[in-house]
């Protein structure tokens, strides 16, 4: 399949770079002098948190949660299961998870809460992707890089059923 008929660009590859670098400059300005412990969420944030790390000019860590969603994910029930769990502990680590889009809010709401109960120094999230006009519940939220209006989109880590993960842009998905 070529990529234009999958639907069009929303954000493009070099638009993507520019921000995930002022990003990983804007926390090595905020955590300078700290290391820094950075969880990314799998799958989808796994190609945003590889290139926000090397944009981080501090010393830091990695991990990587996996998490699903019991039922499917229009009548979300906000219920949310780890699939794969952190391999470290992050108690009196400075935390940042990585999220690859905020849409309802229920799955970050749900890591918050568990991953806070683990007593880290700090824990703060940043996302590439952010729909403000799907939230169902109130997340913080201290680094976001696009708001986007309310369209499925793919590309840079996002799939659609597994596919799509590879290109370079971030596309609207016409189904
Ligand atoms: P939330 O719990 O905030 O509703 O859902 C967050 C998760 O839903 C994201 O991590 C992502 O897996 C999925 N998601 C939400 N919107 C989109 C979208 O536009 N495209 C893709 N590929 N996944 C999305």
């Amino acid at each position: 399949m070529d990529h234009e008929s999958i639907g069009p660009i929303l954000l493009g590859a070099e638009k993507i770079q520019k921000r995930v670098r002022e990003l990983g400059n804007q926390i090595t300005r905020d955590f300078m002098g700290k290391s820094l412990h950075l969880i990314g969420i799998l799958k989808g944030a796994s190609l945003f948190h590889s290139d926000l790390v090397r944009a981080i000019k501090l010393e830091l860590s990695l991990d990587f949660i996996a998490v699903g969603s019991y039922g499917n994910r229009t009548n979300s029930s906000g219920e949310v299961r780890i699939l794969k769990d952190l391999d470290e502990s992050i108690k009196e680590k400075d935390v940042i998870l990585v999220e690859d889009i905020v849409d309802t809010g229920l799955t970050l709401h749900y890591l918050l809460q568990n991953l806070s109960a683990r007593d880290p120094s700090s824990l703060k999230t940043v996302t590439l992707l952010n729909k403000p006009s799907r939230r169902k519940i109130e997340v913080p939220v201290e680094y976001i890089g696009f708001d986007i209006p309310d369209k499925f989109v793919v590309g840079y880590g996002l799939d659609y059923a597994q596919k799509y993960r590879n290109l370079e842009d971030i596309r609207i998905l016409q189904k």
